[in-house]
C-alpha cells in the first residue's frame, strides 16, 4: 500500500505510521507485534496520567485533522478529580475532497490507532471511548472491528489493561455519510442519535462534548501518532519537522500525478520533492493549480512549489495545511470547472442550519454554472465574489469557509480564465483532455 519511490530520492520519506503497510496481513495484531506494537502504551500506563499529557505536549504534536490544534493541550483542557465521566471520541469521519490518509492507515493497520486511542483514554482518564467511522468504509469498518475484538482479546482493551488497573471499553460506530458529521460537535449529535448539525462552540467538547461530559475529539492520525512518540520519546519525535510543526505526517496525492498514493514525510517537505516521489505530472503537461489540504484550503499554483509544507510554511504563503490532501491539477483542467465541481459538493452537504452557507452555497453553483457554460457576464464575477464574501467568516460552521474558498482563490489566481469563458461564450478547455474532470 505505500508509495512506489522507484527511480526517486526516497531519503525524505519517514515511515512510522506506515512501516508495516507493506507486510503481510498488516492489520494483524501479531504483524503490529513485530514492529513493537503496544510498546508504547506500556510505557505510558507506567507514567502517571498528567505526565501522558506532558509527553505529547512536549513533542508538539499537532491536531492532523486539518485545524492543526495542539494535541497534548486539548488533552490538558480535560478537567481532572471533577467526578463526570470524560470521553474520547476519534474522528474517522475523513471526508475532505482529496484526503485519503486516514482510511488507507486504518485498513491497512488498525491496531496503530486502537493502542493510541487507549493511551490518550488513559491520559484524560476516559474509561469509554468511540471511533466514529465514515459509512460508507465498510471494509475498514470491519477491520476495525477485528482488531477491537484481537486487542480484547490480547488484554489491551477491557479490564484492568496490562495489570495496571485502567479500564477502557472502546465502541467503532459507523456514521450514514455525510460531509458535515465530521465538524467535531455535529459528529457528536450524530454519535448521540440526533441529525448531525454542529452545535455552537464554546463551549467546546473539552467542557461539554459527549452526553455534555468534557470529551476529545481527535483525529485519527493524531492518535495513531502518539504510540510511537512513547515508545520513541519526544527528542525523536522533535528530529522530524521544524520547530513549531514537528514530527511526519501522511500526505495524500492523487490527481495528476504518475504515482497517487500516501507519502509519510517530515513536516515542512515541499510539494517539489513529494512529486519527485510520485514520479512527476503527466508527460507533457505541466502543474496549473493543487490544493495544499484539500478543497478547502485556497489553492496554489505552480510558483508555490517549494513552499514548505507545514502550518506556518502554508500559511505564510496565504493558504491552509488542512489535511495535507494535495490534489494536483494539470494544465488540461479548467479551474472554472473544477471549482463548480466543489461548490456542488459543498451545496450538496451543506447542512442547512445557518443562511448564509444554505442560501449561498446554492447561488454560487447557479453563478459558476452560468460562467462555465459561457452564459454569464462581467458582473457575474463580482457577484461569485460577493455570495462568497457573505458566506465566509458568516457561517455557523467551517464548511461554509471551505465552500468560499475555491471562489476567493481562483479568481485571484485565474480571474483571465474566468473571463476568456465570458469572451468565447463558452468553456475554452476539452474536458475529454483531462482524465480528472472528464
Ligand atoms: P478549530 O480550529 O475551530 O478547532 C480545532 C480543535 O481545537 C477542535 O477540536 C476544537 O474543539 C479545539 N479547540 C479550539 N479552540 C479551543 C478552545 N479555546 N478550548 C478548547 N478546545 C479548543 O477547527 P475546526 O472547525 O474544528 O476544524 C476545521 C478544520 O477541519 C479545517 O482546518 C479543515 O482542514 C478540517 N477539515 C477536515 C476534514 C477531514 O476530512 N479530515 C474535513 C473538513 C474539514
Ligand atoms: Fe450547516 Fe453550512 Fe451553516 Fe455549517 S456553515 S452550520 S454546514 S449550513
Amino acid at each position: 500500500m505505500s508509495a512506489t519511490t522507484e527511480g526517486a530520492d526516497p531519503s525524505i520519506l519517514t515511515p512510522v505510521l506506515s512501516a508495516p503497510w507493506d507486510d503481510e496481513q498488516p492489520w494483524r495484531l501479531a504483524t503490529y507485534l513485530r514492529h513493537d506494537g503496544y510498546r508504547g502504551l506500556g510505557k505510558a500506563l507506567a507514567k502517571h496520567q498528567d505526565e501522558v499529557i506532558q509527553t505529547v505536549k512536549d513533542a508538539g504534536l499537532r491536531g492532523r485533522g486539518g485545524a492543526g490544534f495542539p494535541t497534548g493541550m486539548k488533552w490538558g483542557f480535560i478537567p481532572q478529580g471533577d467526578g463526570n465521566p470524560h470521553y474520547l471520541v476519534v474522528n474517522a469521519d475523513e471526508s475532505e475532497p482529496g484526503t485519503c490518509k486516514d482510511i488507507p492507515l486504518m485498513y491497512a493497520n488498525p491496531h496503530v490507532l486502537v493502542e493510541g486511542i487507549v493511551i490518550a483514554a488513559y491520559a484524560i482518564r476516559s474509561n469509554h471511548a468511540f471511533i466514529y467511522l465514515r459509512g460508507e468504509v465498510v471494509p475498514v469498518l470491519r477491520r476495525l472491528q477485528e482488531a477491537v475484538k484481537e486487542a480484547y482479546e490480547a488484554g489491551y482493551l477491557g479490564r484492568n489493561i496490562l495489570g495496571s488497573g485502567f479500564d477502557l471499553e472502546l465502541t467503532v460506530h459507523a456514521g450514514a455519510g455525510a460531509y458535515i458529521c465530521g465538524e467535531e460537535t455535529a459528529l457528536l449529535d450524530s454519535l448521540e442519535g440526533r441529525r448531525g448539525q454542529p452545535r455552537l462552540r464554546p463551549p467546546f467538547p473539552a467542557v461539554a462534548g459527549l452526553y455534555a461530559s468534557p470529551t476529545c475529539v481527535n483525529n485519527v492520525e493524531s492518535i495513531a501518532s502518539v504510540p510511537a512518540i512513547m515508545h520513541k520519546g519526544v527528542d525523536w519525535f522533535r528530529g522530524f519537522g521544524s520547530e513549531k510543526s514537528p514530527g511526519f505526517t501522511l500526505y495524500s496525492l492523487s490527481g495528476h500525478v504518475k504515482r497517487p498514493g500516501q507519502y509519510e514525510a517530515p513536516l515542512g517537505v515541499t510539494l517539489r520533492q513529494l512529486l519527485d516521489l510520485a514520479g512527476g505530472v503527466r508527460e507533457g503537461h505541466r502543474i496549473k493549480f493543487w490544493t495544499p489540504g484539500g478543497s478547502s484550503t485556497p489553492m496554489f499554483t505552480d510558483e508555490h512549489l517549494d513552499v514548505p509544507l507545514d502550518y506556518e510554511g502554508v500559511g505564510a504563503a496565504g493558504s491552509m495545511l488542512g489535511t495535507k490532501a494535495l490534489q494536483i491539477f494539470d494544465d488540461t483542467v479548467c479551474v472554472v470547472r473544477a471549482v463548480l465541481r466543489w461548490t456542488e459538493f459543498y451545496a450538496h452537504e451543506s447542512c442547512g442550519k445557518c443562511t448564509p452557507c444554505r442560501e449561498g452555497t446554492y447561488w454560487l453553483v447557479q453563478i459558476l454554472e452560468r460562467l462555465e457554460k459561457g452564459e454569464g457576464t462581467e458582473a457575474d464575477l463580482e457577484t461569485l465574489l460577493d455570495v462568497a464574501d457573505n458566506i465566509n467568516g458568516k457561517s455557523f460552521c467551517a464548511l461554509g469557509d471551505g465552500a468560499a474558498s475555491p471562489i476567493f482563490s481562483s479568481l485571484k489566481y485565474f480571474r483571465d480564465e474566468y473571463v476568456a469563458h465570458l469572451a468565447q461564450r463558452g468553456c475554452p478547455f476539452d474536458p475529454a483532455a483531462s482524465t480528472v474532470w472528464a
